[in-house]
């Protein structure tokens, strides 16, 4: 990041951390550093408010100045004043942020045990999201018997990502029922 952000001193990078809050590394010192860095993040994920459309904007005080002074004229996602108030609530319950955040961490480690077993390989997800592949069964082929269980996981059918599966950590209990599926089409092709 320190490479794009030097090499582009007259251009504001944007760092989108939408899935910061799922893990401990944080671009936000960055803001501090650069000038030209603006880290967004939003209550979409960690806070699961997706339909409140919160999010927010951190940089230094120059850029933020001349975002808010053209917002109102650009923004096509203006707040209303409901998702504010709550958007103001959700920030006063620290509480009920780490233990739902932990939760979906913790359930995300142990899916991740669970698919290693299963002969997936996938990145060190950091996210609420896995993205993984099999050794030897064919994504589509494990995506269509995980539908017909009505078990919805993501397929992209672009080059270089058509063998792979995007699967949402969910509660402990659809992991489950998912994870059970999975033995099942593995098991048996
Ligand atoms: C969800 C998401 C966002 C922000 O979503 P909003 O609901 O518009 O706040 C931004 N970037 C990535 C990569 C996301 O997954």
């Amino acid at each position: 990041m320190r490479k794009v952000i030097e090499a582009n001193p007259d251009v504001v990078v944007i760092i989108d951390e939408a899935y910061a809050d799922f893990n401990e590394y944080t671009a936000l010192p960055l803001v501090d550093e650069y000038e030209n860095v603006v880290v967004v993040q939003t209550f979409s994920k960690s806070r699961s408010m997706a339909g409140m459309r919160i999010g927010y904007a951190l940089g230094n005080e120059k850029l933020i100045k001349a975002m808010n002074d053209v917002r109102y004229s650009f923004n096509s996602y203006p707040m209303t004043r409901i998702s504010v108030a709550l958007g103001a609530a959700a920030l006063e319950d620290e509480e009920y942020f780490r233990e739902t955040t932990a939760r979906i961490i913790e359930t995300r480690e142990r899916t991740k045990r669970e698919l290693t077993r299963l002969g997936f390989s996938f990145g060190d997800s950091m996210t609420n999201f896995i993205f993984a592949t099999h050794g030897r069964v064919p994504a589509t082929l494990i995506f269509e018997q995980l539908r017909e269980r009505h078990i919805f996981v993501r397929h992209f059918s672009n080059p270089r990502i058509e063998n792979y599966l995007r699967i949402s950590i969910g509660t402990d209990r659809e992991m489950e029922i998912f994870l059970g599926a999975l033995e099942e089409i593995i098991g048996s092709y």
